[in-house]
């Protein structure tokens, strides 16, 4: 008999009414006690989240297969040494990040210190996405423990083999004071978001984002929205197009496409798209020969977006792939021309191994093709000619731009990561992420002995005169 008090279950069948009940005040609370302020707290905590992922290497692995297929190199390269590297590199700068940040001031101020420091947030809510879910999750919790808040992670319930690992193994390395993680799918997020936070960080797609947003606006907290949307490559005459294509398969069937900034789909220029088709199954063969029997290649996370990502094949000739098997997971890298504006796959972010290539006149014509569209997570173009990438930087807008290259931005810790416009708001990574969970206080502050201020006092009798 089930006990009609018992906290609510969720689809997981776990109850999680009680733990979600006030937790985002029982963590501010955290904060506001001190306990996450002093710099060795941050580091240790930093380092507990390092031996998580380094003590249990093959549990990360195995968890990563049975979601994504992942291959233990593709999980080490983009989950699990990515994360603690972020980690790493967070404990070692934390003490020069956290050092006040001296400004000048106008001569009018003066004499005065004027300085800038970074606090914590308060309690920060973090939902994390299946398609890396493991990266995604701790790298933003690395921000907000650095910057001294309290987090509170919501893994993706369709990524569930990660989601139970983290579930088992942050208690046992993070304080579960400051850091907690509580699985589940919408009906537990939705009442976390019901709570107060003082930030919610936030990735995947943009119609979930948009209700993130409007529970945030309640409270008037600040969101971090890292989001995707169709990250295009243009591939320029003037390109080494062996290259070029060597780049994009690799950015493209990483994770089988299951990457927010994956080159969403190619526009090539009309004079050198057969070159470009050839060099892409060329390179497309050398890096996973028969893809459905490499160890490289990962699976489609589940059987609903591979029905999706079959129904995109609709309005294309497939020139290599095309071939499916719903048992595993599997689809082929799959190579499509001939593909209309308004075909299925160019009318959503593709998010898996089906590359569409289009044929344009020029830059003009490519810059003309993303004119009034969204704004992308990222934008690629492949051109030696200095004058097309100038002129592509110039006049198209995205979260990051790579020139003949594909992915790897998201790897450099210097570079700030995140969308412009429908593809999001805010960014992080390396000391971008512990400044997306601060706030940069102003301070300013004067010494009491030359009361320079005096003569902004009323009455205004001289300033009168010498106005
Ligand atoms: P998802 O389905 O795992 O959803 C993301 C999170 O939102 C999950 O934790 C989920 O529980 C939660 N969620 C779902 N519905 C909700 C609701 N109604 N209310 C509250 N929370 C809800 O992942 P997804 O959205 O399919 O992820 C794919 C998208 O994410 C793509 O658009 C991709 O480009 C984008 N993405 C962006 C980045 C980035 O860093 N910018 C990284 C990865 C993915």
């Amino acid at each position: 008999e089930a006990d009609a008090s018992a906290p609510r279950a969720t689809e997981s069948g776990t109850p999680k009414g009680a733990a979600i009940d006030g937790i985002a005040a029982q963590l501010r609370a955290a904060v506001t006690s001190g306990l996450t302020r002093p710099r060795q707290y941050r580091e240790q905590q930093l380092d507990g989240l390092e031996r998580m992922l380094l003590q249990n290497v093959s549990l990360w692995e195995a968890a990563l297969a049975a979601d994504l297929g992942k291959s233990e190199v593709e999980a080490h390269l983009s989950e699990i040494a990515f994360t603690v590297g972020e980690a790493k590199h967070a404990r070692r700068q934390l003490w020069r990040w956290m050092l006040p940040a001296p400004v000048p001031l106008p001569l009018a101020l003066q004499p005065a210190l004027g300085r800038t420091v970074a606090e914590p947030l308060g309690a920060t809510l973090v939902i994390a996405p299946w398609n890396y879910p493991l990266q995604l999750a701790l790298g933003p919790l690395v921000g907000a423990i650095a910057a001294g808040n309290a987090v509170l992670l919501k893994p993706s319930e369709v990524a569930p083999a990660t989601s139970a690992l983290l579930a088992r193994l942050m208690p046992a390395y993070l304080d579960p004071r400051s850091v907690r993680v509580i699985e589940g799918g919408v009906p537990d997020t939705t009442a976390l978001l019901e709570q107060r936070w003082d930030l919610i960080f936030y990735t995947g797609n943009s119609r979930v984002a948009r209700i993130v947003a409007a529970a945030a606006a309640k409270h008037l907290t600040p969101t971090v929205l890292e989001l995707g949307g169709k990250s295009p490559a243009y591939v320029h005459r003037s390109a080494d197009i062996a290259v070029a294509a060597d780049r994009i398969a690799w950015g493209k069937w990483l994770n089988a496409g299951q990457t927010c900034v994956a080159p969403d789909h190619i526009r090539v220029d009309r004079e050198v798209a057969d070159e470009l088709v050839d060099e892409l199954r060329r390179a497309t063969a050398e890096q996973l020969g028969d893809a459905r029997t490499s160890p490289d290649y990962s699976r489609i996370i589940n059987g609903e977006h591979l029905a999706r990502l079959q129904s995109m094949l609709e309005g294309g000739t497939v020139v290599t792939g095309g071939d499916a098997d719903a048992d595993q997971r599997y689809l082929a890298p799959t190579i499509l021309t001939d593909v209309d504006a308004d075909a299925p796959a160019m009318q959503e972010e593709i998010f898996g191994p089906i590359l569409p290539v289009l044929p344009v006149d020029g830059v003009d014509g490519f810059i003309d093709a993303m004119r009034g569209r969204d704004k992308p997570l990222a934008l690629y173009v492949f051109a030696r000619d200095r004058e097309v990438v100038r002129r592509v930087e110039r006049e198209t807008s995205s979260g990051a731009l790579g020139v003949n290259v594909a992915v790897a931005h998201y790897g450099a810790k210097s570079l700030p990561f995140g969308g412009v416009g429908e593809s999001g708001m805010g960014r992080y990574h390396g000391r971008f992420s512990f400044e997306a969970f601060s706030h940069r206080k102003a301070v300013l502050s004067k010494p009491a002995a030359i009361d320079t201020l005096r003569v902004i006092y009323p009455p205004f009798t001289e300033l009168r005169a010498a106005i």
